[in-house]
C-alpha cells in the first residue's frame, strides 16, 4: 500500500538497509523526497555507529520498522537548499542527529527541547508528519529541515564530529542540566565506549573530577592517559568499589546491557544523582533504602534539544574535544556490528559513507 506522502518521494537514494532483526545490513535502494523550501539536501560524508543502531537494528526495543536504515551521527555538506532556507549556504558542513522535526508548539519545543517533544520525528525508524518512514545516515543523502540541522565548525574533524552528534549532546546535556559540570563537582561515568569516552572528555573540558567505573580492566590505560580520567574503577572489583563509596556528586551511566544499579547508588554522595542513559531492556532491581537514606536520585537523559547541540559542537571545537574513531568502509558495517556486540571497539566506529559506498552498489 502506498503511504501518504510516498509520491513526493521521487529522489532516488542509495544506502544499506537491514530488512528483519537478523540486523544483517545490504545495499537498499529507496526513494527521498524533494527539497522543501526550508530543507536542506544533505550529502553524506561519515555517519557514526552508536549502540542505538544495533538495538534497533535487531529489534531489541520492539519497534523496529524493516527496511530499517540506521545512523544518526551524520557529518555531511550541503547539496541543495529550499528557496527559503537562511541558516546554510551549499557546501557548508553540517551535521544531523538523532531527531529531524517535532511539533514545534508544545511547552518542550518551545523551550528548545525539541528532544523531549512527544511528537519528534526520529531520523530513523520514525515515520515523518507525511506518513513516510525514515531512513537515516547510512544512506548517500538526506533531507532535513534547517532548524533540525547544525553547523560544524571547520575547525573539527568531520570523520572525528560525527559521533558528537548522538553521544557527545547525550553526555554533555545531562552533564549541563544535573549540575555535573564544574569544578568541585565529582562525576562518575559508567561504560567506557562510544558514549562514555567522549563523556569522560567533555566533563574533563567542565572542569569536573573524573572516574571512570569499567566492566574491562584493559580499558584503566586509555581512561587515564588518553581521556583523562581522574579515577578508574573496576567495576567487579569489591575492594575498589567499597572504597569509593559515598565519593561521586552525580553518575551517568551509559552500560547498553542490564547490569545491577545498587552498587553504583552507593557510590553516590548524599543528594547524588544517577542519570541512566543506557537503553536496556530488563527492569533494574532497587531498594527505595538505597535512595531515601541519603537523599538521593535516579533520572534518565535523552540527547538534546538542537540549539543545545549547536551549542555542544561548538563547546567541543572551542576545547578540542572529537570522538576516539576507527573508520570503516560500508562494506565492513556487518563484521563492525559484531565487534561492537562483543565490546570489541576502541571507541567508536564511523563509516567513511563518501568514499566506500557507492561501490557497493551493483
Ligand atoms: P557502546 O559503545 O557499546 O558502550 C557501552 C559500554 O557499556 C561498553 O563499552 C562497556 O563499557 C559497557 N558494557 C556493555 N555491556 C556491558 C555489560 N554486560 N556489563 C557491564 N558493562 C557493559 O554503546 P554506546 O553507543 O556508548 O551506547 C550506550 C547505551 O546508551 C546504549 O544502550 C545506547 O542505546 C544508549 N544511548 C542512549 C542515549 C540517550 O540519549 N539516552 C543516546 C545514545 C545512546 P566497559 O567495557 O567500560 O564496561
Ligand atoms: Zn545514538
Amino acid at each position: 500500500m502506498e503511504r501518504l506522502g510516498e509520491k513526493y518521494q521521487s529522489v532516488e537514494a542509495f544506502g544499506w538497509a537491514a530488512r528483519d532483526s537478523s540486523g544483517h545490513l545490504s545495499p537498499f535502494v529507496f526513494s527521498r523526497r524533494e527539497t522543501g523550501e526550508e530543507e536542506v539536501r544533505v550529502k553524506v560524508l561519515y555517519c557514526g555507529v552508536c549502540h542505538s543502531d544495533l538495538h534497533c537494528l535487531k529489534n531489541e526495543w520492539h519497534s523496529s520498522i524493516y527496511p530499517l536504515v540506521p545512523g544518526h551521527e551524520i557529518v555531511g555538506e550541503v547539496a541543495e537548499i529550499g528557496r527559503k532556507v537562511s541558516k546554510f549556504s551549499i557546501g557548508d558542513k553540517i551535521g544531523v542527529g538523532c531527531i529531524v522535526d517535532s511539533c514545534r508548539a508544545c511547552e518542550s519545543c518551545r523551550e528548545d527541547q525539541e528532544n523531549y517533544c512527544t511528537k519528534s520525528v526520529a531520523t530513523y525508524n520514525g515515520v515523518h508528519y507525511d506518513g513516510t518512514v525514515n531512513y537515516g545516515g547510512y544512506s548517500d543523502h538526506i533531507v532535513v529541515d534547517e532548524c533540525y540541522a547544525v553547523k560544524i565548525p571547520h575547525t573539527l574533524p568531520l570523520a572525528s564530529a560525527a559521533p558528537l552528534l548522538c553521544a557527545g549532546i547525550s553526555m554533555y546535556s545531562p552533564m549541563k542540566y544535573f549540575g555535573l559540570a564544574g569544578q568541585g563537582k565529582h562525576i562518575g561515568i559508567v561504560g567506557l565506549g562510544g558514549l562514555g569516552h567522549i563523556g569522560v572528555r567533555f566533563a574533563k573540558a567542565f572542569g569536573s573530577k573524573v572516574t571512570v567505573v569499567s566492566s574491562t580492566a584493559g580499558k584503566s590505560k586509555d581512561a587515564l592517559e588518553n581521556f583523562g580520567a581522574d579515577g578508574f574503577l573496576v567495576s567487579t572489583n569489591e575492594d575498589q568499589m567499597q572504597a569509593a563509596m559515598g565519593t561521586m556528586d552525580g553518575i551517568i551511566d551509559t552500560v547498553s546491557a542490564s547490569h545491577p544499579i545498587l552498587p553504583l547508588v552507593g557510590l553516590l554522595k548524599p543528594n547524588g544523582k544517577l542519570v541512566l542513559l543506557g537503553a536496556t531492556e530488563k527492569p533494574f532491581d532497587l531498594h527505595a533504602f538505597s535512595l531515601i537514606l541519603g537523599r538521593k536520585s535516579i533520572a534518565g537523559s535523552a540527547i538534546g534539544g538542537i540549539k543545545e547541540t549547536q551549542e555542544m559542537i561548538n563547546f567541543a571545537a572551542e576545547h578540542g574535544i572529537k570522538a576516539e574513531i576507527e573508520t570503516i568502509s560500508m562494506e565492513y558495517v556487518n563484521t563492525a556490528m559484531d565487534r561492537l556486540a562483543k565490546g570489541d571497539v576502541r571507541y567508536r566506529f564511523v563509516i567513511d559513507i563518501a568514499n566506500t559506498l557507492a561501490v557497493t552498489r551493483s
